[in-house]
């Protein structure tokens, strides 16, 4: 099966995104399920838990279908202690939230060096803060990004992933996320099947299909290689509307969260629309 949504509000509430996601036409869905924008936040109430349960299963969200987005602000390879131990902290907040809602799964950007530490050094810190996370936590896999490699941001080769992944402990609850405009404007070209077949097949010898947790779709308003995170609507932006329909006839994106994250909303139901016609 397909899953193809987009990263919903959950203004109001965690129960609404499931609703919010329902109302477009979504089989599946994203959300922040707390601010993005603040390091904080009250805990999830009973009730919220409870209705955000019963409104998934009324519209038939099951968690291989939900990819929960954490918090902007956290930065697991952070070369600063005490930038470090706030991110993680916050991150392990993030995943206990997601196991309070019966999630699976929480998507997060890996990290930043900030010019500080070398890339490596980077990457080790990312992986220990996910030994951590996963520690104090229960049942939710760790679905780490990749980047466009925007300023110090790791993550933007599919090595990166793979450096990371070898040094988690608990390889059952790690994974990974490809975020299209991501990939391609780090240099991995989209634009035709032969560019698609070669990403993808690197990202198998590299990361691994058996890592692949979700996938988030969007077009970008940056060219290949400009390492500029700007995503656009499908069809409207550098890539082109050929790798939607590459995607949605492959098998090897079955069974999993495909997430739009493009910039104008009201073009949502018309582009899970598009997406599910792609389906063979
Ligand atoms: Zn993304
Ligand atoms: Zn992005």
């Amino acid at each position: 099966m397909k899953y193809i949504g987009a990263h919903v509000s959950a203004s109001g509430g965690v129960e609404n995104a499931p609703l919010n996601a329902h109302k477009i036409g979504a089989t599946a869905f994203a959300l922040f399920t707390k601010n993005q924008k603040q390091w904080s936040a009250p805990p999830l109430s009973e009730a919220s838990i409870s209705k955000f349960k019963a409104n998934c299963k009324d519209k038939g969200y099951n968690p291989c279908q939900i990819l929960p987005h954490d918090s902007y602000l956290i930065n697991l390879g952070h070369p600063d202690a005490e930038g470090l131990k706030k991110s993680r902290i916050a991150f392990v907040d993030e995943m206990q939230r997601c196991e309070q809602l019966g999630l699976d799964r929480l998507n997060f950007h890996p990290g930043s060096h900030l010019k500080e530490i070398s890339e490596d050094d980077c990457l080790q810190r990312i992986a220990e803060s996910i030994n951590i996370a996963l520690q104090e936590s229960k049942g939710v896999t760790a679905v780490i990004e990749n980047t466009a490699g925007q300023g110090t941001n790791m993550g933007y080769r599919f090595e990166h992933l793979r450096r990371i992944i070898d040094l988690v402990d608990d390889k059952a609850r790690v994974g990974v996320c490809i975020d299209t405009c991501h990939a391609f404007t780090s240099g991995y070209d989209l634009r035709t099947f032969e560019a698609f077949q070669n990403t993808f097949n690197h990202f198998d010898e590299v990361v691994g299909f058996n890592y692949l947790r979700g996938i988030h779709l969007n077009d970008s308003k940056k060219d290949l290689s400009s390492r500029v995170d700007r995503h656009d609507n499908l069809g409207l932006g550098f890539i082109g509307n050929d790798l939607f329909g590459f995607i949605m006839a492959d098998p090897r994106f079955d069974n999993m969260p495909l997430i739009l994250e493009t910039p104008v909303e009201e073009k949502w139901p018309e582009e899970i629309n598009m997406l599910k016609a792609l389906v063979k």
